[in-house]
């Protein structure tokens, strides 16, 4: 049996755990908090993140408390929509959006059912490229696999020498939760994802998450000092979009406030040890990817690692075939929240470029070439 230490259960660690785990490896997933708990509000998930969450066992114990949209609307900054579109089917993927702590939630519960060891108030402080991992209680820990999820500031990452590009692309957005009214769990308009943007920088994004909760996320350039502090200021946000007023009106002391960030290696991996999720590949938000694409890079590494026994040719064929998508994805995302796109000014956000990773389907996930391959050659 193969052994992997995997520093970091957010959404990379937990699905790379439970990946692993389903392939025969004993793992062990070390978190520095004192529970596993996701920050942030909402969160959406496209088809290729679905097709993930299936794959890994958490997809059923997610859909029970989502949302699907039936519309997105683009409006502008006096509530005028400039752009509608719709998803399902015949789009190729459902904009399912719930909060993040739903969708923690069901990957934990499938990485314990898979017999992930959890180990909380375990914090990782670098690696060696043999296989070992560093602990700050002093142990070292040695492993076939070791996995780098630490986030975005990841210490496993940073003591492996490799050449890390970080760009600070200077946006950033404060995100809260309220409580959905009546009339908006029952009016059309209540049930649509809103992208409301004014003629600056600021753009707030409304995004049922399930019958309670209401995700709003309001992003602006970070050198707009009013619009990015905290609590909220319902004044300046008001006057940039008057129609939303009474929205506005109940938003309390809560909420966080990111900024956002473009990371690149010039390797996902040294030797013993693989970096996925945000530590390797963080992006902006604009395509609601980065949790899609970090849980995607999990699924697919523990396959490639998984399918032979030369762990260096599997990580390098992993490296090979998955980063293209996500390059494409942080970029495209980049140039959506820059505005260097001019159709995102418009309403035509949604172009086959954009939706490219939403109807992905990812390695080891049922339906994806290569599996149909592995199936066919065990008949
Ligand atoms: C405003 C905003 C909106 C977004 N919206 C979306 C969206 O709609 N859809 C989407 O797919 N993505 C979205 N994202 C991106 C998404 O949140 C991230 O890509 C995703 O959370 C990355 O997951 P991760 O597991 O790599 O890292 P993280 O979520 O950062 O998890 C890292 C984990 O490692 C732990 N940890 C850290 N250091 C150590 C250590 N030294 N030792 C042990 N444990 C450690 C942390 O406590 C944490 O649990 C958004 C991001 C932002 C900023």
């Amino acid at each position: 049996m193969r052994h992997v230490e995997i520093a970091g259960a957010g959404f990379a660690g937990m699905t790379a755990a439970i990946a692993f785990a389903q392939r025969g490896w004993s793992v062990r997933l070390h978190e520095r908090a004192a529970e596993p708990r996701a920050f942030g509000a909402g969160i959406f998930i496209w088809e290729n993140g679905l097709r993930v969450l299936k794959a890994v066992g958490a997809l059923e114990v997610a859909m029970q408390n989502m949302h699907e949209a039936p519309n997105y609307w683009a409006r502008d900054q006096h509530g005028g929509i400039v752009g509608e579109y719709f998803f399902g089917p015949e789009a190729g993927t459902r904009m399912i959006t719930m909060t993040r702590q739903n969708l923690h939630m069901a990957l934990l519960d499938a990485a314990l059912k898979s017999g992930v060891e959890l180990q909380c108030n375990s914090e990782a402080i670098g690696a060696d490229p043999s296989g070992v991992l560093h602990m700050a209680d002093g142990r070292a820990l040695e492993a076939d696999l070791v996995v780098a999820t630490d986030g975005v500031n990841s210490k496993v990452r940073d003591s492996l020498g490799l050449r890390v590009t970080r760009e600070q692309v200077g946006h950033g957005a404060v995100r809260l939760l309220l409580r959905r009214t009546e009339e908006e769990v029952n009016s059309i308009e209540g049930n649509a994802v809103i992208f409301n943007r004014d003629a600056g920088t600021r753009r707030l994004l409304q995004v049922p998450c399930d019958k309670e909760n209401l995700y709003l996320c309001f992003s602006t350039s970070a050198a707009d000092e009013a619009g990015r502090q905290l609590p909220v200021r319902k004044d300046v946000w008001t006057q940039s979009f008057p129609h939303l007023r009474a929205l506005l009106e109940r938003v309390g002391e809560q909420g966080r406030f990111d900024l956002f960030e473009v990371s690149k290696l010039d390797s996902w991996s040294k030797g013993r040890v693989a970096i996925v999720g945000d530590a390797a590949h963080s992006m902006t938000p604009a395509l609601g990817q980065g949790a899609g694409c970090a849980m995607m890079n999990a699924l697919s590494l523990a396959t490639h690692v998984s399918a032979g026994t030369d762990l260096e040719y599997g990580l390098r064929n992993w490296e090979s075939l998955e980063r293209p998508l996500t390059e494409h994805t942080q970029d495209y995302a980049l140039q959506l929240t820059l505005g260097s796109v001019a159709a995102s000014a418009g309403g035509t956000k949604w172009t086959p470029e954009a939706m490219r990773t939403a109807v992905h389907v990812p390695t080891g996930s049922v339906g994806n070439p290569s599996e149909q391959k592995e199936t066919q050659a065990c008949m």
